[in-house]
């Protein structure tokens, strides 16, 4: 069942109420992250920390309590959900304070967690590809950053819908930098090509395992920009998230750019073997 934390409690998640006055709803003074649970197991548990780190430090939020008791919160809120198939999402906010645009005095940052069970991509289309749009990448130079200013990857996400896409993918100056919620990659003779982790892009945890996997699988791997030309010339395009893994797209902007996708289900099978190896250790 859905299970939420709000600044040091367990809370009910359906009548929960925000303080009026929090940063994070205010001016979205904060960050996330959202960490995907197998058979009770969460994935990627440090990685995922390691990049809240990051991100808190870029944004000089300091965290509500060591990363330990962090870890161990997380933990209690997946035990007591009782989810096996789940997502936590988790958010730090700089808090609650009466609203002015710079810094509080007093350092009160505010942790939210949510568990609930994970939205899993259809059967169908994860064999047969998603269809996906391009858009104009309108956010600001800080994309490394996983903040929850979310507005524009909203705004791109429910242009893709309105198309009967499930995904945007953004274009910046030509450039394809990654989708709404997903990194971008394509498989052409052979190499695989994903937008190089600037701060430009969310540097994708399932990015960086999907790398390791064309590494196990000997495939050459080129971390550089491309065009949204090269989408169309690709023989495989795939996006990849936490909660979508690898999905292979069928689709860009009502053309049809794909049927079988070997490569992408290669990767994926191989990212799903780390997972299940790293279940049973
Ligand atoms: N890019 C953006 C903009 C995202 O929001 C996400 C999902 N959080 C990703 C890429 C994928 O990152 P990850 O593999 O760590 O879920």
């Amino acid at each position: 069942k859905m299970t939420a934390w709000y600044n040091g409690s367990f809370i009910d998640p359906d009548t929960a109420v925000i303080p009026i006055q929090e940063r994070g709803h205010q001016f979205g003074d904060g960050i996330y992250e959202v960490i995907r649970v197998y058979s009770g197991m969460p994935f990627a548990m440090e990685d995922h920390l390691d990049r809240l780190e990051k991100s808190a430090a870029a944004v000089r939020l300091t965290l509500p309590m060591p990363r330990e008791e962090l870890e161990a919160l997380l933990l209690e809120a997946l035990e007591r959900s009782g989810g096996e198939e789940a997502e936590i999402y988790l958010q730090i906010t700089r808090g609650i304070h009466p609203r002015n645009h710079a810094f509080p005095k007093e350092d009160r940052p505010a942790l939210s967690i949510i568990v609930s069970p994970a939205r899993v991509l259809p059967e169908e289309e994860q064999e047969n590809g998603i269809r996906v749009i391009t858009t104009e990448d309108k956010r600001w130079t800080q994309c490394w950053i996983k903040s929850l200013n979310l507005l524009p990857n909203v705004l791109a996400k429910q242009e893709a819908v309105e198309q009967g896409a499930r995904e945007a993918l953004l274009i910046r100056d030509g450039i394809v930098t990654e989708g709404s919620s997903t990194n971008v990659f394509l498989l052409r003779s052979g190499t695989l090509y994903t937008h190089p982790a600037t701060e430009g892009i969310l540097h994708g945890i399932t990015r960086d395992r999907i790398i390791r996997a064309a590494a196990e699988a000997d495939i050459p791997v080129v971390e550089e920009t491309f065009t949204t030309d090269a989408l169309f010339d690709a023989e495989e395009v795939f996006i990849t998230s936490t909660t979508l893994e690898a999905a292979p797209v069928c689709e860009i902007n009502g053309r049809t750019t794909g049927s079988s996708f070997p490569g992408t289900m290669k990767l994926r099978n191989l990212l799903q073997q780390q997972i299940r190896k790293e279940q049973n250790q």
